[in-house]
């Protein structure tokens, strides 16, 4: 049997690596990175542990909980905290919790009255049937009103992607959004069908999944992935050209040739862009660095736990545009999974950068640490110096998918039909939460297209 080449070691890769060799199909995983996982980077220093990518992974599918199973890893994975279920959103310069349930959004004082009876009528508004692509902006001005838009999606939209509601697509990056309009007539009905149709299929519903993570953060996962691949996966081979061949394909690194019968791409869009490529029908990727990637930087600050005011009691805050101020948002670290930090100490992750202010995401350390203790003091009421900083700097952080992001898509499909034997899965085409690129990982192994022809 030919073997498949997996370009690419983050998480997709690496699961469509570890469920191919499990069928018995050899592969070969090309990282250009000196270690894989691709951006799950976690770290341990001074009894911290720092995260300089994902924090958790949500647990939307069946598939996630097998891949972790099949890795012997059930006892490593941790929920957080159930004392830590509040989730904050920024509003007049303090962090009020999100309503749980209806008694609680009748009575919070995140929305107002006029916000609160845009919701009371959203079953009534008709749904676009006109094909129109809309910005999440335009959805939710259309569906809602702009108090909605700033106060609860513009924050989200920060939180998930990084990105812009006036560039998002809502049918590429919220699917489920438009799903909701398009098959129940609004998002409020959709939630409550919509999620007794998901658990009838075997899925989990975003609003009942669960986050979780590891003992010592996300990387145990990745580096699972990594053991079990042992020589397959050749780590500082970064792939730059790929040949068509009669019986398949020639992958060119800096290290040198390998044939092979078939290739995954799961590397990034913008690396897609600089590939190489001879094939029977001409290819060009270029085109794939039109696909926007705000830079973004993780800062885990520790603290003492006697320097915070705010009781912490939650998964983290959020903060919206109009609110003004330079972090994205926050992640109650040691609130929400045990040893993240020491005793008698915290760690707060926030992220800086984005769509909102790009230019802040490559600031020195120095400055950003600055500004992020300006802003925590600001809203957490932190007083003093961190006593730890880890701060990571990604310059090119996630994928937009925004208006229009269906043409590569599109393209992707295309080059799949034309190049034999050439396929791509990851969070530029699947989705960019970890789960989904895990979904993406298991489907890529699942495709007999793949492998079927390397007999
Ligand atoms: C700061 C940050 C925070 C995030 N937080 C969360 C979160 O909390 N929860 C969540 O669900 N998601 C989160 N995400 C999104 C999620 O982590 C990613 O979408 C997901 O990890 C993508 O995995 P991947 O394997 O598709 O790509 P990547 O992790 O980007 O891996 C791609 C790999 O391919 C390699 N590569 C590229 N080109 C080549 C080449 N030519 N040859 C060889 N190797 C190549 C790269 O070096 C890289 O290692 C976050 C992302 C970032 C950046």
């Amino acid at each position: 049997m030919k073997s498949v080449a997996i370009i690419g070691a983050g998480i997709t890769g690496l699961t469509a690596a570890f469920y191919l060799k499990r069928k018995g199909v050899p592969v070969t995983v090309y990282e250009a990175g000196a270690c894989a996982g691709g951006v799950i980077q976690s770290s341990r220093q001074n009894g911290f542990l720092a995260e300089s990518g994902p924090n958790t992974i949500l647990e939307t599918s069946p598939k996630i909980s097998e891949l972790i199973r099949d890795l012997n890893l059930e006892a490593r994975r941790i929920y957080p905290n159930p004392d830590a279920k509040n989730r904050y959103v920024v509003r007049d310069k303090k962090p009020i919790a999100m309503p749980s349930s209806q008694a609680e959004f009748l009575t919070t004082k995140l929305f107002s009255t006029r916000a609160k009876f845009a919701l009371a009528r959203e079953p009534f508004v008709p749904p676009r049937r006109d094909g129109v692509e809309e910005s999440v902006a335009e959805f939710v001005l259309r569906r809602l009103n702009q108090e909605f838009l700033d106060r609860a999606i513009d924050p989200l939209v920060a939180g998930i992607y990084a990105g812009d509601p006036h560039k998002l697509s809502v049918k590429h990056a919220f699917p489920k959004l438009l799903e909701a309009e398009q098959k129940y007539g609004s998002l409020l009905k959709g939630q409550f069908f919509g999620a007794r149709e998901q658990k009838k299929s075997g899925e989990i519903s975003r609003r009942d999944a669960k986050f979780f993570s590891f003992d010592e953060g996300l990387q145990v996962l990745t580096d699972a992935l990594a053991t079990q691949l042992g020589d397959s996966l050749k780590l500082n081979s970064p792939v730059n050209k790929l040949t068509q061949t009669e019986n398949g394909w020639r992958v060119s690194t800096s290290n040198g040739e390998a044939e092979h019968g078939s290739v995954i791409y799961c590397g990034t869009a913008f690396k897609l862009a600089e590939l190489k490529i001879e094939s029977q029908t001409p290819l060009n990727f270029s085109i794939f660095s039109e696909i926007r990637h705000p830079p973004v930087t993780s800062a885990v600050l520790g603290f003492r736990r006697e320097d915070v005011k705010h009781p912490l009691d939650g998964f983290g805050m959020l903060i919206p545009k109009i609110e003004n101020f330079k972090i994205l948002g926050t992640i109650f670290s040691s609130s929400l999974f045990p040893n993240r930090a020491p005793e008698n100490f915290v760690a707060l992750t926030s992220y800086v950068g984005g769509e909102r202010q790009p230019e802040l995401a490559s600031l020195p350390a120095e400055k950003l640490v600055e500004l992020v203790c300006e802003d925590l003091r600001v809203l957490l009421g932190v007083k003093g110096k961190p006593v730890f900083t880890h701060h990571h700097f990604w310059p090119r952080a996630i994928p937009q998918y925004n208006v229009g992001y269906g043409k590569f898509k599109n393209l992707l499909t295309e080059i799949e039909s034309q190049a034999r034997g050439l396929f791509f899965a990851g969070s530029f085409r699947d989705g960019i939460s970890l789960g989904d690129s895990i979904v993406s990982g298991c489907n890529a192994a699942d495709d007999s297209k793949i492998f079927d022809g390397n007999e």
